[in-house]
């Protein structure tokens, strides 16, 4: 089936001011050759440390930020002659993290869901808006003339969440969506959300931090390192095996995984390079206990590992033919 949207070699690099007096010309490379596809109906999470790119993903998807290089191809036709930001833009909506910044605090509730009805030119929008309130749990007798100072977070991201709805969105692209609630309210949230995704048959990239929560939400993971792809799998695949050296780490490195499950994987020393001037080769071989001196000189391609095509990784202890790990890497098979 055809995908609902794919990248390839998404790139872009952020002029920066460096060196004496900000006269030197530096670039961040925020995102340096990112591919992937979502399938209709699927959730993919994203995950990564801070500033290895997800949300500069996540902008470009959307718009908000204006690729470098790259193609981005939305149910089946290209950005660009054929598909316009705005017709993109249409199909795609995002929730981010701080759901009081997205919010206009002098519009009521009713008004702020409604607002995307109008624009999208839908009859009745307040009576569309009463209805999305509804269905996210928020009811409209209580709130729609409330603002949004008078709700709590997890309220908030329920408004949030009923906008993007609103303007009948095919991809909802949510950054750190459920971050900053409360445990209890955030299992609230992401069921709503799972609920919400099979009711209007929406598509989601859930990125986050919390691999747990991104366990729960995701049909598939991908890994982020510095701009890049490191690997990309099914939930069931990379929670048995987390094939790449930096995915071994960010898992093991997780709270509340099951003892036994756990793979034992000494934390990440240091912290990620500068994406100024990332690592040659792998961009992981500084902070990796594998690297040997190919991956100093050698940039690894994303391949599929032996036991599951689906489960890729960039990472030169597999042989890139066969998907196996390599002999006597240490990694086991
Ligand atoms: Fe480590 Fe080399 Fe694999 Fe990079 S390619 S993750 S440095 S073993
Ligand atoms: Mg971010």
């Amino acid at each position: 089936a055809q995908p609902l949207i794919s990248v390839r070699g998404l790139k872009k690099y952020f002029p920066v001011r460096g060196g004496i007096l900000g006269r030197t010309q530096a670039q961040v490379q925020a995102v340096d050759g990112v591919s992937f596809e979502v399938a209709k109906g699927e959730t993919l999470g994203i995950v990564g440390e801070s500033g290895c790119g997800k949300s500069t993903t996540a902008k470009l998807l959307i718009g908000l930020t204006e690729k470098d290089a790259g193609e981005i191809v939305f149910d089946g036709f290209a950005l660009g002659p054929r598909l316009s930001l705005k017709e993109l833009r249409k199909g795609v909506q995002m929730v981010f993290q701080d759901s009081y910044a997205t919010l206009n605090p002098r519009m009521t509730i009713e008004a702020s869901v409604a607002f995307g009805a109008k624009v999208q030119g839908l009859d009745n929008p307040e009576a569309r808006a009463r209805k999305l309130m509804e269905r996210v749990g928020l009811d409209p007798a209580r709130f729609a003339h409330r603002y949004p100072h008078e709700l709590s977070g997890g309220q908030r991201q329920r408004v949030n969440i009923a906008r993007a709805l609103a303007m009948s969105p095919r991809l909802v692209v949510l950054d750190e969506a459920v971050s900053a609630l409360d445990k209890s309210v955030e299992a609230q949230v992401l069921n709503l959300l799972s609920d919400l995704r099979k009711e209007f048959g929406l598509t989601y990239i859930f990125i986050s931090h919390d691999l747990n929560v991104v366990r729960y939400i995701s049909d598939r993971i991908l890994v982020m390192y510095l701009g890049e792809v490191v690997e990309i799998a099914p939930v069931d695949s990379i929670w048995e095996r987390q094939a790449h050296p930096y995915t071994r780490s960010l898992f093991s490195a997780m709270p509340s995984m099951d003892p036994d499950n756990r793979t034992k994987e000494p934390p990440l020393a240091g912290d990620p390079p500068n994406p100024i001037n990332p690592p040659s080769g792998c961009r992981f071989h500084t902070r990796c206990r594998f690297a040997s001196e190919v991956c100093k000189s050698k940039v690894p391609v994303l391949g599929g590992l032996a036991v599951n095509a689906g489960h890729r990784v960039a990472c030169h202890l597999y042989d890139a033919q066969s998907g196996h790990p390599k002999a006597g890497q240490g990694i086991p098979a």
